[in-house]
């Protein structure tokens, strides 16, 4: 017994579903991943051209009488403490009033006794060509720095920026400026907030945006499904819905199609079956008529009765040989035996089979050709061919009971027409007496006795030997049948 179950599969639904929320929740991890390993970096840089843009200002202001608020002003915009340190002929006096205090943990506010750090920074801020930037730890700073009994402020990276500038009076002023490195818990925390509402956001908007998308390319399906099933009932008056995206019209429009080939078939079946019982019936009248006459009746035993119940078997048979014939080569398993054969001889063959109907009962078959022509092709099939067109124009000629055949030679290509001067067929029946089960006179109540079967083998067979063939008919004139061939050089 096979135990694997079989997985249900998952609906439109659900597929858009788990595929946006996939999405909405990939972005945003990639969001929080981005904010955990790349903020320290990318807030280090926008801090270190935050504090070269301040230097760079202060430093051009240096001599400005406002100095003291414009200090202040940029330690408010990019969130730094600044101190401007004077040298004057070795003694370092700080411009007291220009300094401004942003944060509380910062190295450079809390300085004590720091000459000797602060000549270090006047030299290496000279050797750097004025302005120098440099990542400390705070706990570096240890012995510089008063911190009362507060030690554990003395930890956490900053950026230091030094830049030495020359003053009106001639002495040189060091600007030192200070920022932590690390954005505030609070950054963080609105960061973290920020974020939280956007995952919501993002979840919120995916249920909604799946429900409207599934069900914009659901329901059409849903609906056509519906239809489907009832077309599988052979309902064939169904019409699919060309709405809805593109391929759900593209679908709708090709199962619209597929129910009018369905349908027409199925009235093809219904004609076929109404005439092919019909035929079938007529010559198995006449047969078990003939031979409860024969058995019953002394004396009917005659030859002529014998030959009734002889030609219509062979009108059965031949019935019968007709549909296996079509199905066969429609299905592709009739193999041709194509050989050099002529041409010419197997339409005057044909037409002699039609001398006992030229005799007896009126017809007149005029034959035209010039030469023998000989082509590649498979005979018996080739046979059928004639002898089907031959047949139809007998049967639907007109009144003059006059059927021609010609043989035309034209270059290396020969063609054969059948001729005649019947009703003719109107312009819309012509592209469809080629189709199987075709028939113009529907109501069947003509003398003429047919299945509709006959073109369509014509046609099947001259499409295996590859020619070119077709009519053309006008109404109450007749119709011409005609096929080609390529003639085969000695
Ligand atoms: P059938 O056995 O009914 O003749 P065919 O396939 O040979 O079947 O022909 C299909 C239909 O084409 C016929 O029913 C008839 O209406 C029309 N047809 C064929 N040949 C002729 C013709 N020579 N003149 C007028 N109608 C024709």
């Amino acid at each position: 017994m096979n135990t694997s179950k079989v997985k249900k599969p998952l609906s439109i639904k659900l597929h858009i579903f788990i595929s946006m929320l996939g999405l909405s929740l990939g972005l945003i991890v990639i969001l929080w991943l981005a904010q955990s390993f790349f903020l320290n970096s990318i807030y280090s840089r926008i801090k270190e051209n935050d504090i070269k843009h301040a230097s760079h200002s202060i430093s051009y202001n240096i001599n400005n009488e406002e100095l003291d608020s414009f200090v202040e002003q940029m330690a408010v915009e990019y969130e730094l403490c600044v101190r401007i340190f004077e040298f004057d002929s070795d003694k370092i006096i700080e411009k007291e009033a220009e300094g401004a205090h942003f944060f509380n943990d910062c190295v450079i506010c809390n300085l004590s006794n720091a000459d000797s750090l602060l000549n270090s920074w006047y030299d290496t801020t000279k050797n750097a060509g004025g302005y120098y930037t440099e990542t400390v730890d705070r706990a570096d700073f240890r012995d510089f720095i008063y911190v009362g009994d507060e030690e554990s402020n003395l930890s956490g990276i900053c950026l230091i920026a030094t830049c030495l500038v020359e003053g009106e009076n001639g002495n040189m002023f060091l600007v030192v400026l200070n920022t932590p490195l690390h954005p505030l818990n609070s950054t963080r925390k609105t960061l973290d907030i920020v974020l939280g509402i956007l995952t919501l956001v993002a979840v919120g908007i995916s249920l909604v945006v799946s429900y409207l998308l599934s069900k914009m390319i659901s329901s059409p399906l849903e609906k056509m499904d519906k239809k489907a099933k009832a077309l599988a009932e052979s309902s064939y008056q169904i019409r699919f819905d060309e709405k809805g995206p593109k391929e759900v019209q593209d679908l709708a429009r090709t199962l619209n199609q597929t129910t009018e080939e369905l349908a027409s078939v199925e009235n093809l079946r219904k004609e076929l079956i109404a005439n092919i019982s019909h035929d079938l019936r007529t010559p198995l009248t006449m047969i078990s008529g003939y031979s409860e006459v024969m058995r019953d009746i002394p004396g009917e035993n005659t030859p002529e009765n014998m030959q009734v119940i002889i030609d219509e078997t062979a009108r059965l048979s031949s019935l019968v040989n007709d549909l296996l014939n079509v199905s066969k080569l429609q299905s592709g398993t009739q193999v041709m035996n194509v050989s050099k054969m002529s041409l010419t001889k197997c339409i005057i063959d044909t037409v002699k089979r039609y001398d006992t109907l030229v005799n007896h009962k009126g017809y007149k078959i005029n034959l035209v050709y010039d030469n023998e022509v000989f082509i590649e092709a498979d005979e018996t099939r080739l046979l059928q061919v004639i002898y089907n067109l031959i047949n139809n124009a007998i049967n639907y000629t007109g009144s003059d009971q006059t059927v021609t055949v010609k043989q035309e030679v034209t270059d290396d290509v020969v063609r054969v027409s059948i001729i005649d001067s019947g009703e003719g067929i109107s312009e819309e029946d012509l592209p469809l007496i080629w189709d199987r089960y075709y028939k113009v006179d529907k109501t069947h109540n003509r003398a003429v006795v047919g299945t509709g079967i006959g073109l369509s083998i014509v046609k099947n067979i001259l499409l295996l030997h590859g020619s070119r063939f077709g009519v053309s008919s006008e109404l109450g004139q007749g119709s011409t049948f005609w096929f080609e061939f390529k003639i085969c050089k000695e």
